[in-house]
């Protein structure tokens, strides 16, 4: 495998552009990567993979190695799971529809957030398409942005911790498949699956161990272990079950730009994971610089 290699580290596989949900764009995203140093990185937007050839430009043309990615809503009862998903066919029939029926069904529940809050506080849709990049996947972070140039919050956190957190009242989920469904559409597209963020503390919680055991049986290929929002419990016990099942561990900033103090770098994945991902995805290629 070592002499295959054609990337270097350090790697970063969890960025987000204004394809979904980051303030930059592709192009900005990767710039931002080369200035912190990494050289290998993937564009991982939010059910969508509009960003990819923008981003594998500007990223080889930087010098970097890029790894086309997305990050597919999922849930698993009340829980919202992110699924990282690398190296999938972005034409696949299967997971190409999951995708447009999670992005409709986001618009949809965001302009049902937004009449909600429109009753309490001068905004309205067009506030958030003001603040939506053209065909981005839509999200509260959007709406947050709205929020903000309307001079109701100051900054993106501070929407999420009053108007935007589900305590408030206004807030509403939007569709997304089962996690075992999204792990068998990503492996069927030739994908890699590995769980986003899968110890937050707070509302989200890790899923259970038994469910876990059922989505390794399904393919899924590892853990986003080192991320800033996992509690230190949670990882000890994650990192007993990668051990257990030989998966992979990745580390990775989750960088939205402005929107996020993530800085990308902060957190990377070894270039042995990195050449895992590379091995096990066959429904793309990385775009080596
Ligand atoms: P949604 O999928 O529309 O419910 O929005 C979730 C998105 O909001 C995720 O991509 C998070 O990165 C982002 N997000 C969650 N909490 C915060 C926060 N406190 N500040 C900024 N962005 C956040
Ligand atoms: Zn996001
Ligand atoms: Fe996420
Ligand atoms: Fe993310």
């Amino acid at each position: 495998m070592a002499g295959d290699r054609r990337f270097e580290g350090p790697s970063d596989l969890h960025l987000h552009s204004v394809h979904s949900d980051g303030t930059e764009s592709a192009a900005q995203v990767m710039a931002a990567a080369h200035r912190r140093g990494l050289r290998t990185v993937a564009l991982t937007d939010h059910d969508t993979t509009s960003g990819w050839a923008e981003a594998a430009e500007a990223a080889t043309s930087m010098g970097m190695t890029f790894l086309p990615g997305m990050e597919l809503s999922a849930r698993n009862e009340w829980r919202s799971v992110h699924l990282l998903a690398y190296l999938f066919d972005p034409d696949d029939a299967g997971l190409r529809a999951e995708m447009e029926r999670i992005r409709e069904d986001r618009i949809g529940r965001a302009e049902r957030i937004v009449r909600s809050i429109g009753r309490d506080y001068p905004l309205t849709w067009a506030d958030v398409v003001a603040n939506t990049g053209s065909g981005a996947t839509v999200g509260r972070p959007h709406i947050a942005d709205a929020l903000v140039a309307r001079g109701i919050v100051k900054t993106r956190a501070e929407a999420f911790d009053t108007i935007l957190h589900p305590r408030t009242g206004y807030y509403e989920g939007h569709y997304a498949p089962d996690v075992e469904r999204a792990v068998s559409l990503v492996v069927g597209a030739g994908g890699v699956p590995i769980v986003a963020h899968p110890t937050p503390s707070g509302r989200a919680r890790m899923m259970p161990l038994d469910l876990i055991d059922r989505l390794i049986g399904t393919g899924l290929a590892g853990f986003e272990i080192d991320h800033r929002e996992n509690t230190e419990s949670g990882k000890r016990i994650l990192r007993e079950v990668v051990e257990r099942h030989d998966l992979i561990v990745t580390g990775s900033s989750d960088y939205h730009g402005l929107g996020k103090p993530n800085q990308p770098g902060e957190n990377t994945t070894s270039d042995d994971m990195v050449a895992r991902i590379i091995s096990l995805g066959t429904g793309s290629r990385p775009v080596y610089h």
